[in-house]
């Protein structure tokens, strides 16, 4: 791994050494003292400098537990997993979070630490950019976080890969009964108050479907498509690999269900309908809590990044970049054609570095990759066109109960009952809300969105709604191009028969909560967060833009490896379909090539 860990954390003074050798020197105390329980580790209140008064600060406090050595005596030993206990007070930080030496930055967090906020506020108190905690989880380091009764306010990390409050770099970040207020990112990492390294299912609500026949078959309709052996590519050419992916992810059922589920059932079963549980991958350690769209706290939830990505890294097959903005793919002309030959890319501080590769595969998501590849010179006709946007709304119904919707896992049942196109075209999933902010900045009804004295009226009583995702299958008609200037430009061309759909499936939405004995009804506008399409696979040239092995018809050893492969949209949540669709792309590459694949 070529990563550059100043890059993440910025450079430590000469003192970060010392102390390093210091904590060497003294190991064989430490041997001959530890104990195997944690510390608590008691900080003074509003401490937070290195200074020899007897006080504990905080600085002190996360040194002495990162080490596991009494590096500052006005502290208690750290001992491995450490609790550090704070008085309720605000913690003013004013420097550098990495920084050891002589003021109140907070050190990169390097082990396992636990933070009892008892009700206190840390704060950036001061102009200059930086975060407040960061978290060093890549070995030979171990760093996880645990926040509980705290608050956060003002970090700030415009000059790096974001992640103002906390960067979390793959340890375990468990934030509880804490707020975080106030922190803005960079513009090149976002994640303004958090920042972690992975894709879309990092912050996803982690169903786990496969496609239904019908969904497959229309993709043979649309580029082609064939399985290799002449028939058209079918849900059992997939069926393999799903297999495979459902085993890696540890996917299951979702049975357990929480009362919202049970309040909105009675809806489904009046209008002839029913629920049933969903598949997920979240492991038994899924504490329920709610919070998938922001982030999985346990590491139940799996992400790419908890899993093949964290397996990879571990075994030390991957070569990690992160906050790398690929900008083009390399190519060459051949005496076989145009050929991939790597890419260059931007770092986080803006300079240019190219890798050069066999094989290169563009997995930057629906919206990016029609983009990259553009930026780098392909002109097929079908490139960024057919974009399906899986269109979908919120309904929510406002029950007398309190049904606690937003702590329970986001999508545990669904109704299949329309999901095809014959049937109605649409899947409702149940029960969720968005989080307090999302739920208060969408919600609307026949009049419009909601205002004033109602906005306020009905987000008072959040904890007493239920709400249905509806989620409409579409025909592929938006595109994502290239302005004259290089910007994106994203079209949208909704045709009767899916704005049909749409208002079918809210209205059914609707009427499942008034006859669940909702009160009052509102809804969302239109969202969308199932991307696919847009480099789609096919044996047609004229109608996809890679085969259907993934390879560009364009340029030879370009693959792409993400949802926008799929020639049409999914009636499902799409995830278990992309990764399905990409571990048939490394069996290729790596059976069929494998020859090829030594060392370059
Ligand atoms: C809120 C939300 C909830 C969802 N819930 C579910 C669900 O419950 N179940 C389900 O099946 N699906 C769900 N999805 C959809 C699912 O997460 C995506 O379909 C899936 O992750 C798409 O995978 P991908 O590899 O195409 O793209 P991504 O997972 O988005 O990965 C693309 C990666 O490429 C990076 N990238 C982009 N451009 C560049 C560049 N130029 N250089 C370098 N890197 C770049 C991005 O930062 C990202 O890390 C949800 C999506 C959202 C947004
Ligand atoms: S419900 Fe909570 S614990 Fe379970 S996967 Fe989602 S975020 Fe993780």
């Amino acid at each position: 791994m070529t990563f550059d860990r100043s890059q993440r954390f910025g450079r430590r003074g000469p003192r970060v050494w010392a102390l390093a050798l210091l904590a060497l020197a003294l190991l064989a105390v430490v041997l001959a003292t530890a104990t195997t329980h944690a510390a608590s580790i008691n900080v003074a209140a509003s401490e937070v400098a290195i200074n020899a008064n007897g006080q504990c600060s905080l600085r002190e406090a996360i040194i002495n537990a990162n080490n596991d050595a009494a590096t500052h005596a006005d502290c208690t030993a750290g001992s491995g997993a450490d609790i550090i206990n704070l008085a309720a007070s605000t913690y003013s930080v004013t420097d550098s979070y990495v920084s050891y030496s002589g003021n109140t930055g907070l050190p990169v967090i390097t082990t396992a630490i636990t933070i009892e906020g008892n009700g206190a506020t840390i704060d950036r108190n001061s102009d200059t950019a930086f975060r407040l905690f960061a978290v060093d989880g890549v070995a030979p380091e171990a760093g996880n976080l645990t926040l509980n009764d705290l608050m956060l306010t003002d970090g700030a990390m415009t000059s790096d890969v974001g992640g103002g409050a906390v960067f979390n770099d793959r340890g375990t970040l468990t934030i509880n009964d804490s707020f975080l207020s106030g922190h803005s990112g960079a513009n090149s990492g976002g994640g303004g108050a958090i920042r972690a390294e992975a894709g879309t299912t990092t912050i996803n609500t982690k169903v786990a479907l496969r496609a239904h026949e019908e969904d497959v078959a229309k993709w043979h309709l649309a580029t082609g498509l064939t399985n290799g052996a002449g028939r058209p590519f079918a849900r059992a050419d997939l069926d393999p690999y799903y297999a495979r992916v459902e085993d890696l992810l540890g996917v299951r059922e979702r049975s357990d269900w929480q009362k919202c589920i049970y309040t909105v059932r009675p809806g489904f079963r009046a209008l002839g309908a029913d629920l049933e549980p969903v598949h997920s991958y979240t492991d038994a350690e899924c504490q329920s809590y709610g919070s998938c769209l922001q982030g999985c706290p346990t590491g139940g939830g799996k992400s790419t990044m908890n899993t093949y990505i964290a397996w990879a890294l571990a075994r030390g097959l991957l070569d990690l970049r992160t906050s790398a903005q690929v900008e083009r793919v390399l190519i060459e002309d051949t005496a076989a054609g145009p050929q991939a030959v790597g890419v260059e890319y931007a770092d986080a501080a803006g300079a240019r570095h190219r890798v050069r590769a066999r094989y290169v595969v563009a997995a930057a998501g629906a919206l990016n990759t029609p983009q990259l590849l553009l930026r780098s010179g392909l002109r097929n006709g079908a490139l960024g066109r057919h974009v399906g946007l899986h269109p979908a709304r919120l309904v929510y119904g406002l029950f007398d109960e309190p049904q606690d919707a937003h702590r329970v896992y986001p999508i545990s049942a669904h109704c299949m009952k329309f999901q095809r196109d014959a049937d109605g075209g649409f899947v409702v999933e149940a029960a969720t809300v968005m989080d307090p902010i999302a739920f208060a900045t969408t919600l609307r009804d026949e009049h419009g969105p909601l205002w004033g004295a109602r906005l306020v009226e009905a987000v008072r009583a959040y904890r007493r709604y239920a709400g249905v995702l509806a989620m409409v299958n579409d025909e592929n008609n938006a595109s994502v191009q290239l302005d004259a200037g290089g910007a994106e430009r994203i079209a949208v061309d909704l045709q009767p028969s899916e704005l049909a759909r749409i208002a079918a499936a809210r209205q059914f939405s609707h009427d499942v909560l008034r006859a669940a004995g909702a009160r009052q009804v509102y809804w969302t506008g239109l969202i969308s967060t199932h991307v696919q399409g847009g480099c789609r696979m096919g044996d047609d040239p004229a109608r996809s833009v890679v085969d259907r092995r993934g390879e560009a018809h364009e340029v030879k050893r370009l693959f792409v490896g993400d949802a926008s492969l799929l020639p049409r949209t999914l009636s499902v949540n799409p995830s278990l379909t992309v990764m399905a669709l990409a571990t048939r792309l490394a069996e290729h590459l790596v059976t069929e090539m494998s020859e090829d694949l030594s060392p370059a």
